[in-house]
């Protein structure tokens, strides 16, 4: 009998039950299909291609290749079944409104083939898993965290030890070049490595502190699929980890029920949001002359990836000072982000900007008081604001104090623009 396994972003072989399942059969054709209608940024792409060699090289070391085709996923999918005769297809559930309107296509477009939706690969807890009575998922995290951390996890899973391809052509893979994290499953394992054999004991200490490497940076392995997260939470055993890992999970299980989500507000509150090209464009380019949202807007265009306080700082700025629509900025970090990740981060959004599931949804972060506290010397600012690097802590966050050659002055006034948004909201 022969079977398919359809990579998506579950790029390993480690730990991955939807091949795992699929290596059972006589025969199996590991399939990743480039997506035409999905275009990718530069840094992303790069990512993939690397990540797709890396799985590639995996799959041959044990007697199997990855093929490869590309065009619409359904059509090559049924196409490739057919060609093999294959009685099953497997797949990794996914929780955006497009990878569960691709899941039911394919599951009518197949012939004779059974489609296999595995919902274990992506998350720890699967969504859905876990609903409060009489709704079909958490809204809030506190009383989902309860209930996650009861759940038993699954075994973590060896890869297989042989895939017997059936005859066919392999294809070729994406070639893509550039700086970076490198991708694939063998970096993102020399890095959790690295994560669990001694920071991620500090974790909870040195996880906001944005000078600081106080944190895995798993997160592009994650979102691809190069680690497993769950792997990753059996082998790091950090609560205040592991605890980011089931926002990862809760984040999932929201948007798996409620798709439309990722753009409309989830609690319906229809902000009037003011529209100020200028004021977006600086916020973009890294130049409100607030340090401290400069230097994390400067740290996406040149990282592809920003510190998790500075997310929530510059997404704060955005939304609640500047009052503009979530999802201008969430486009922004899905442009430039390597992690880029629909249920991470337009989930996330809506929670800072108070639209989505954050239970204190009218909080205005002060960024004056988030720098003295998570940047107290005023490093992480000199290393992406080079024109205040003549500047000391405190000073170096209120530059408007002092005479800086080529830096801007603020575009807002803080406090007026807090009386702002308390106004509107009201
Ligand atoms: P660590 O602190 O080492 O955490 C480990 C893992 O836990 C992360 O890799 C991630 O998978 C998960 N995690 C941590 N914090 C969160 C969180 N708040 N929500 C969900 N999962 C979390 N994360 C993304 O993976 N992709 C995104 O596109 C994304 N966009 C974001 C946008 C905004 C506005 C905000 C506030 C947060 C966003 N996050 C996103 C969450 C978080 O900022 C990143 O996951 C984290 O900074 C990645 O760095 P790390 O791997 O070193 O994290």
């Amino acid at each position: 009998s022969a079977a398919v396994a359809v990579f998506t972003r579950d790029l390993r072989v480690h730990d991955n039950p939807m091949l795992a399942a699929a290596a059972r059969a006589g025969k199996v054709v590991p399939l990743f299909v480039v997506d035409e209608k999905i275009s990718v940024p530069d840094g992303r792409a790069r990512f993939l291609a690397e990540s797709l060699a890396d799985l590639d090289r995996s799959l041959r070391e044990r007697g199997g290749a990855l093929v490869v085709r590309s065009g619409d996923p359904v059509d090559q999918i049924r196409r490739v079944a057919e060609e093999v005769g294959a009685e099953r297809v497997h797949i990794a559930a996914d929780v955006s409104g497009y990878a569960q309107a691709r899941e039911s296509a394919l599951r009518s477009a197949l012939g004779r083939a059974v489609l296999h939706s595995h919902d274990d690969v992506h998350t720890i807890v699967p969504p859905g898993f876990l609903a409060p009575q009489g709704k079909d998922h958490f809204s809030v995290f506190t009383p989902y965290y309860r209930r996650w951390r009861e759940v038993p996890w699954r075994r973590s899973l060896a890869p297989p030890e042989a895939i017997r391809l059936p005859a066919i052509d392999a294809g070729d893979l994406p070639q893509a070049s550039g700086g970076g994290f490198p991708g694939g499953e063998t970096a993102g394992r020399r890095r959790l490595g690295d994560w669990v054999a001694g920071p991620v004991r500090d974790y909870a200490r040195r996880h906001d502190l944005l000078a600081e490497e106080g944190t895995s940076r798993l997160s592009a392995y994650l979102h691809f699929g190069c680690v497993s997260a769950l792997e990753a939470a059996r082998r790091a055993g950090d609560e205040a980890f592991v605890r980011q890992l089931a926002w990862r999970d809760f984040h999932h299980q929201v948007l798996a029920a409620r798709p439309d989500a990722a753009y409309r507000d989830y609690r319906g509150r229809g902000d009037r949001w003011r529209d100020d090209e200028e004021a977006l464009d600086a916020w973009r380019a890294g130049r409100t002359g607030i340090p401290i949202v400069d230097a994390g807007m400067r740290q996406l265009l040149a990282e592809g990836w920003m510190h998790n306080r500075a997310r929530m700082i510059t997404a704060s700025f955005l939304t609640k000072t500047l009052y503009l629509d979530w999802r201008t900025g969430a486009r922004h970090f899905l442009d430039h982000l390597l992690d880029a990740d629909i249920a991470n981060n337009n989930l996330n959004w809506q929670w800072v900007a108070g639209t989505g599931t954050d239970t204190r949804p009218n909080r205005v972060l002060n960024p004056l008081r988030q720098a003295e506290r998570f940047d107290p010397d005023g490093d992480y600012v000199r290393r992406y604001v080079p024109e205040l690097a003549g500047l000391a802590a405190p000073g170096i966050h209120r530059p408007w104090r002092s005479r800086t050659p080529g830096y801007p002055a603020p575009i807002v006034d803080l406090e007026e623009a807090r009386r702002r948004f308390l106004t509107a909201r009201r």
